[in-house]
């Protein structure tokens, strides 16, 4: 027999370890972490491992099996590659790195169909008119790639080198930054191999909607260090905690380990809900000193913003009086302006983050300027929770919320501010190397008193009173009203009134004026459709198609159509940002029904208060659907548009579960 050439063996080599990539699947049952992987220990998780996992994921809808696929390809990673594991961690949630950093993708589709067309060589417009049949540039760019011929296959993607790419993307801007982006994307394409491609377009712009949320990721991740633990050395001792029993039985005692170890919760409380919402520092803990640990290295730390509490509406003082009973709470004014969430660090140095975590320091040169003539000496680290209110320091009074929105968004100078804010001091989350916020809120709020002094217009506690009397609360609520104020938020004060990171809690209501006067509450929905003007409204849009955001299943259900509240200006405004966005086909991850369908669908990246009187179920929408009845939804009636709520992103839109549970306050549901 005639002995192959060196490079006939390489070749051999290279499209044997091609296959298995191409064949690797961690869904397949009895998956086992080392034999079934598709590398090897110590070398780096190939990109394909990744997309193949993305591939399975999409292909079932099984949310359990999905998190089970998920978690094979984690405890390979977590045995053979660890320090792998935080990337692809990342590539999974789609993110590039803490949310407070603000590093976020979106490249805009023109420069990925730029990029897809030079890397394969095909034309521009047949890429364009490819994407509006397909309705999803990355099976495009997936099919581009495999009409493409190779003289030199380059070296294959890994998981580390794309992320590291989708980072240094996100980092670019500034004039020549566009073609910079184009030739980073171009180099990733040319080395794609069956649907990375795909996946690499989907997560450059933004969507990789693959149906996993972030929930689910996390309880991926548990399972895998349940299953395989991490830090073991090679070859491992334990490679699958559950062998020998049926899948049912497998489940099943998962579940339990999960819930008897709290693993998902620990890992829960320490990221999403929780202290440290950073990836960065949880995963490394994980990896070297296992979940146990993870509570003692993730902890609350000034300069890295908390997901904020939230509160539950409420219909009524009758409401409070009985969801609190016997409690013991105080009434606070509910101001209308910005949350602001102001760190000390040790150091001296202020930082002010937003409801969603975005860094606002230099929003509020003001208020960081005033911080060290308000705080006591004794405060050398802390963490406030306020709001920023617009304020006239010559009424000495609070002004309307829409004042607020025209101050300047970034970079202010401070001798050029003309919107003045007041602060509204109303909890202290960390004082001086201790979280708080454990500790009761008549604990949080004494020392909040003791570390600040007051400075009318600049710095002021939250007015409030405590007293359980339906009389005296209910002409504080009007007195709010008079002072400019929402309404009044009521909180527990002392038995079950830690802070509840990242919750809406029923431990802080909302009672705002709106309730009293029975028109509900409003709710924040994402604009996925426009009908075309009629009459009057001819050449804009006159109506539109709202959904609202399902995080189990990611996905944007329709729940009303609205053509009310609509300024002439308004109707204006929309069609210009509007006709910018508009898609060829709805998203795959859009859930309406055919007798609803808009006339121009639009890609939902905007979202918008609206007020509602009431709620029907509704055989058309899809709001929620499977909560309330097996095949109706939820949907809104007598809709009516009062502003953009440019603080909300799209997946910050009110839950149809929240709606369902009426969160919104929208009370008679009525079938219809
Ligand atoms: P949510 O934040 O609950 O999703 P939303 O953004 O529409 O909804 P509101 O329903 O108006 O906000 O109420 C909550 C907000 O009220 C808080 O996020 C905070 O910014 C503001 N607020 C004003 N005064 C207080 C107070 N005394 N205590 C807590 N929050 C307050």
């Amino acid at each position: 027999m005639e002995r192959k050439s060196s490079e006939e063996e390489r070749k051999d080599r290279k499209s044997e370890s091609t296959s298995e990539q191409t064949d690797y699947d961690p869904s397949r049952p009895n998956y086992h972490p080392v034999e079934h992987a598709c590398w090897k220990q110590g070398q780096k998780v190939p990109y394909l491992a990744v997309a193949r996992t993305f591939e399975k994921i999409e292909q079932d809808s099984g949310r359990l099996r999905n998190i089970e696929t998920l978690s094979n390809l984690l405890r390979s990673v977590l045995l053979l590659s660890p320090d792998d594991l935080l990337c692809c961690v990342y590539l999974c949630l789609n993110q590039l790195g803490p949310a407070y950093l603000g590093m976020e993708l979106g490249v805009g589709e023109m420069v990925l169909m730029k990029a897809v067309a030079q890397a394969t060589g095909r034309q521009l417009d047949k890429i364009k008119s490819e994407a509006q049949e397909k309705g999803d540039l990355g099976l495009v760019a997936e099919s581009s790639r495999s009409n493409q011929r190779m003289m030199f296959q380059p070296a294959s993607l890994t998981a580390g080198g794309v992320f590291r790419k989708l980072k240094e993307i996100a980092s670019m801007s500034g004039n020549s930054a566009m073609n910079k982006k184009i030739d980073i994307i171009k180099g990733l394409f040319v080395a794609c191999r069956f649907s990375e491609a795909r996946y690499i377009v989907r997560s450059l712009a933004g969507k990789l909607r693959i149906g996993l949320a972030e929930q689910s990721v996390l309880s991926a991740l548990s399972q895998a260090v349940c299953l395989t633990p991490p830090g073991q050395g090679f070859p491992p001792a334990v490679i699958d905690a559950g062998k020998g029993m049926s899948a049912e039985s497998r489940r099943a005692w998962i579940e339990e380990k999960n819930s008897l170890c709290c693993l998902s919760l620990v890992l829960l409380q320490c990221i999403t809900l929780n202290e440290m919402p950073n990836y960065d520092v949880i995963i490394p803990v994980l990896l070297k000193e296992g979940i146990d640990q993870l509570p003692n290295h993730c902890k609350l730390t000034p300069g890295i913003p908390l997901r904020p509490m939230l509160a539950h509406p409420t219909k009524g003082v009758g409401e409070v009086m009985k969801r609190f009973d016997e409690a013991a709470f105080t009434c606070e004014y509910k101001y209308d302006g910005e949350r602001a969430q102001i760190h000390i660090l040790e150091g001296g140095e202020v930082r002010i983050f937003s409801r969603n975590q975005e860094d606002n320091t230099s929003k509020y040169p003001d208020i960081v300027s005033r911080i060290p003539k308000v705080k006591y000496d004794s405060v050398v680290s802390c963490v406030l929770d306020s709001e920023a209110v617009a304020w006239d320091r010559e009424k000495k009074q609070i002004q309307p919320f829409q004042v607020l929105t025209t101050r300047k968004r970034k970079d202010v100078d401070a001798s050029e501010i003309k919107v003045q804010v007041c602060v509204y001091a109303f909890d202290l989350l960390y004082l001086n190397g201790e979280s708080l916020v454990r500790q009761p809120l008549c604990r949080r709020r004494a020392l909040l008193r003791e570390s600040f002094s007051e400075m009318e217009g600049e710095f002021q506690f939250a007015r409030f009173i405590d007293s359980d009397n339906t009389d005296i609360i209910a002409e504080f609520l009007e007195q709010s009203v008079r002072d400019s104020c929402e309404g009044l938020m009521v909180k527990t004060l002392e038995k079950d009134a830690t802070y509840e990171i990242a919750k809406r809690s029923h431990n802080w209501l909302k009672l705002k004026k709106d309730y009293l006067d029975g028109v509900g509450d409003t709710v924040d929905l994402c604009v996925i459709g426009a009908y075309l003007g009629k009459g009057k409204r001819t050449g804009t849009y006159g109506g539109f198609l709202l959904a609202c955001y399902d995080e189990e299943n990611e996905e944007f259900q329709s729940v009303c159509k609205i053509g009310t509240g609509f300024k002439d200006e308004d109707l204006e405004q929309h069609h210009k940002f509007l006709k910018e966005h508009i898609l060829p086909k709805p998203r795959p991850y859009y859930r309406v029904d055919q007798s609803a369908e808009p006339d121009v669908w639009l890609d939902a990246v905007q979202v918008w208060e609206v007020k509602c009187a009431d709620l029907s179920l509704s055989p058309v929408y899809k709001a929620a659907m499977g909560t309330v009845d097996p095949e109706k939804g939820i949907s809104l009636r007598f809709p009516r548009f009062l502003r953009i709520r440019d603080d909300k992103k799209p997946e910050d839109a009110t839950s149809g579960a929240q709606v369902a549970e009426g969160d919104c306050n929208l009370v008679n549901t009525q079938s219809c």
